[in-house]
């Protein structure tokens, strides 16, 4: 090949961003004058590794984006271990019809049952699928939500969350809500209700709900509209912290824990 023909060519895959077919392009060509490899063959393998390395670094880079606080899949999930999960309804929930109908999931249950590592599995599925998807703890919502809201950038915020397709929100209950972060929670569901889903954990049970807003009339506007049209995870069993803490205990030679 003449050399300002080959520059031209390698100039052009980095302008049109096609990094891989300029790493392995070299090589490969060599090995398909070798082995007669047809031109429409070659391309079409050139363009197919392109192909698989683009979508690897994009799931790689919406997965980073998201900002799970682990990874963990269905598949590392014990349902063996949590008998009051339907499986029917996991399996449901994996066909990621929810989201195409713009449906929340509600994941209740008390600490440690499996509510967190549920919402990521679905989370990375969501993402596997192409829709965007963003994790952020409940507490952590709220503080940002107020500092939008003192620093006059509430809209811009909420504009923010809303753009996700899958709104992951976890250990909703842990922290009680004071009258303005119970405001702002209602405003973002309100902003999401009906457009895009919520993935929604706690470990209160929703007659608690009242209490945790400390008011009534918040609390059901916000489950009126959360539930609407949702899946509600209800998991009742031990925490799985707990049974691998027992099994460390009676390992080192502990009183048998049951
Ligand atoms: P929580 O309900 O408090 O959100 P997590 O989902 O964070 O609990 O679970 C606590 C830990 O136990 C995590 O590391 C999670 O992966 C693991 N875990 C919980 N339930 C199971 C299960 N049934 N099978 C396998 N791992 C589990
Ligand atoms: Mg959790």
């Amino acid at each position: 090949m003449d050399n300002i023909v080959y520059e031209r060519l390698h100039n052009n895959l980095s302008t049109l961003k096609l990094n891989r077919i300029k790493e392995i392009m070299d090589n490969y060509l060599e090995r398909a004058i070798k082995e007669d490899i047809s031109l429409t063959e070659a391309l079409d393998f050139l363009l197919n590794e392109e192909k698989i390395y683009k979508d690897e670094t994009s799931l790689r880079m919406r997965t980073n984006v998201a900002g799970f606080p682990y990874r963990k899949s269905f598949e590392q999930f014990d349902f063996n271990f949590q008998k009051s999960i339907d499986l029917k309804t996991i399996n449901e929930l994996r066909t990621m019809r929810f989201i195409n109908n713009n449906e929340n999931v509600v994941f209740l249950g008390p600490p440690g049952v499996g509510k967190t590592h549920l919402s990521i599995s679905l989370g990375l599925e969501a993402i596997k699928n192409r829709y965007s998807t963003y994790y952020i703890n409940c507490h952590e919502l709220i503080e940002q939500l107020n500092r939008a809201h003192y620093e006059n950038r509430l809209k811009d915020r909420l504009k923010n969350y809303a753009k996700y397709k899958v709104l992951v929100i976890d250990e909703v209950g842990y922290l009680p809500f004071d009258k303005q972060g119970a405001n702002l929670f209602f405003q973002l569901i309100t902003r999401k209700y009906e457009k895009s889903t919520i993935i929604l954990s706690s470990n209160r049970s929703f007659g608690e709900w009242g209490e945790l807003f400390n008011d009534d009339i918040i609390a059901s506007a916000i489950l009126d509209r959360l539930l609407h049209h949702s899946t509600v995870v209800n998991i009742k069993g031990n925490s799985y912290r707990l049974k691998e803490k027992v099994k460390t205990f009676n390992n080192v030679g502990g009183d048998k824990v049951k």
